[in-house]
């Protein structure tokens, strides 16, 4: 972990001149995160687009999805596929609602109790909606931090131990902590995908130990 500053100097520099401007960016609205995440769970960006601002426009807080019917969610969710993602996020809103007095909670271990919640999406929402600086490791991330620190590692035990590097680069600070989960996702989105590691115009290739030799 030797070249985890210098790894870190370079994703955010490239970060704040190349990250994409996406809508869930602009907020730090709990319940945009939160919708924004459950909606890009397994699909792209692209087409998450669209839905997310038609979803807000019909439900724009908690409490109105809260409220809602059932199949009026699954409705709204026409098209997005995978429907259990749309139950799980109406059956959160009215535990939301009920429980934590309409609050998404800011505390990963409380969000983890929650419906289609699983340890990277309270490590997300806890990131990207209140600037905790805790880790947020998905498949996009967890194959940068394999490629970038791990390239040989086995894969028993494997998981632990991405969480744990992911644990030890994010920044202590807010709203670094912030850039950096938005930056490592941007960099497995765009330039270290899964199909293709493109190391000759990665910005962190020198701090790559799968790229610097190339
Ligand atoms: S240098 Fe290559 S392997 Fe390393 S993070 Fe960049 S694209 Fe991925």
């Amino acid at each position: 972990m030797s070249q985890a500053p210098d790894f870190r100097r370079r994703l955010l520099r490239w970060f704040r001149r190349h990250g994409r401007d996406l809508p869930w960016r602009r907020t730090r609205d709990p319940y945009r995160v939160i919708v924004s995440e459950f909606m890009l769970q397994q699909t792209p960006v692209s087409r998450v687009e669209g839905y997310y601002h038609r979803f807000l426009q019909r439900y724009p807080s908690v409490e109105s999805l809260a409220a809602a019917r059932p199949a009026a969610v699954r409705e709204s969710w026409e098209g997005l596929g995978y429907y259990r993602r749309a139950a799980n996020l109406h059956r959160l809103a009215q535990r939301v609602v009920a429980e934590h007095a309409g609050v998404i909670p800011a505390d990963p271990a409380v969000l983890l109790g929650l419906p289609g919640v699983g340890k990277y999406t309270a490590g997300a929402v806890a990131s990207f909606a209140y600037e905790r600086p805790t880790a947020a490791v998905d498949t996009n991330v967890g194959r940068v931090l394999r490629r970038a620190f791990h390239p040989r590692m086995p894969k028993r035990g494997a998981e632990r131990r991405l969480w744990a590097t992911g644990e030890a680069l994010v920044p202590r600070q807010g709203r670094r902590a912030w850039e950096f989960n938005q930056a490592i996702m941007e960099l497995g989105a765009l330039i270290c995908t899964a199909r293709v590691a493109k190391c000759r115009e990665c910005p962190v290739r020198k701090a790559c130990k799968t790229g610097r030799g190339k």
